[in-house]
């Protein structure tokens, strides 16, 4: 089959190109926006992620600052600084890197900060104007996806979509926006997770299919129906013999998929790329809403 690529790196770029003036306008009012990011441990995955994310925003002159705190910090220190910053006025958003260690209650973490800087959308406060159809920041990654779908006009109006994954940051936000009575959205999802049996008797039946499980090339061409769209979110490390010793695939078969999907997120390049983007939108948004 003819697949479209569903591009990331595409997308992002035009997110950026549109940011612009938007930050333009705000440093004439005084105001660049500002990002902090706590970092607790040494976690390998997630020093590159923060890296990846405070890099951006030095590209495109933003200001960011990163904190880097011992694995070993209590969680009421955690929320101590939490505090400082959701009053410091350089910062118009705020993230908290995870995982956390396991002594530190991450629900209340994410409770902590400022429902106005909470730029990945964790907070209760923002997942609940979400759920009742009223956004307010949304999380990157499912915000990305929906980004990703309208860029390429895919309308996913009556259509049913599956979701497979449930997380708090991918799968259960991504069920809930294109549910949403809104425009590109107004979809019949069905979510899928690890106590659904037989999974894949309802990708069949899907027009298309989220993928956020974490497992890799989970789904195969046979399981999807001709002409289905793939969204794929899972980055997974399969060993190689390449000299880097593994390759990045996502939670899809991308070779098998190719044969019967109509549209594809490849991995890498596909939905990694706009979940930058959509912090760095959901900072800019924070700021303008701070003026
Ligand atoms: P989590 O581990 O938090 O959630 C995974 C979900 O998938 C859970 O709901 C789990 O079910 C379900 N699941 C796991 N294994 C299976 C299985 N075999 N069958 C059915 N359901 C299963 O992961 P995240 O949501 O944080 O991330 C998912 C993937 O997306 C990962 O590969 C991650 O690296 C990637 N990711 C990529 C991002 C990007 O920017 N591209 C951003 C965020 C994540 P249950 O609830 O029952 O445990």
């Amino acid at each position: 089959m003819d697949t479209q690529i569903l591009s990331g790196k595409t997308v992002s770029s035009a997110v950026y190109d549109g940011l612009t003036s938007r930050i333009n306008t705000l440093k004439t009012k005084g105001i660049t926006p500002g990002l902090a990011v706590l970092l607790v441990g040494e976690d390998p995955a997630s020093q590159v992620y923060v890296n990846s994310k405070t890099k951006k925003f030095s590209e495109l002159d933003l200001f960011s600052e990163t904190l880097r705190l011992p694995v070993e910090t209590s969680e009421d220190d955690l929320i101590s600084h939490i505090h400082i910053l959701n009053s410091d006025k350089r910062f118009n958003g705020i993230l908290v890197q995870l995982p956390l260690p396991k002594h530190i209650d991450s629900d209340k973490i994410l409770n902590t900060i400022s429902p106005e800087k909470d730029v990945d959308g964790f907070n209760p406060v923002n997942l609940g104007n979400l759920t009742a159809g009223k956004p307010t920041f949304i999380p990157c990654t499912p915000k990305g996806i929906m980004r990703i779908l309208s860029h390429y006009d895919i309308d996913l109006s009556g259509k049913h979509v599956v979701v497979v994954g449930r997380s708090n940051i991918v799968g259960r936000p991504i069920s809930i926006l294109t549910s949403l009575k809104s425009p590109m959205a107004n979809a019949t999802v069905t979510i899928c997770h690890s106590g659904t049996k037989d999974i894949f008797q309802f990708t069949r039946q899907a027009d298309a299919v989220i993928l956020a499980l974490g497992y890799p090339e989970f789904l195969k061409g046979d399981h999807i129906k001709e002409g289905a769209v793939v969204i794929d979110v899972g980055i997974n490390r399969l060993e190689d013999n390449s000299d880097k010793g593994y390759k990045l695939v996502g939670d899809g078969e991308e070779t098998s998929l190719k044969e019967k999907a109509s549209a594809l997120t490849p991995v890498p390049g596909g939905v990694g790329p706009m979940t930058i983007a959509m912090l760095v939108e959901n900072t800019v948004e924070a700021a303008e809403r701070s003026l």
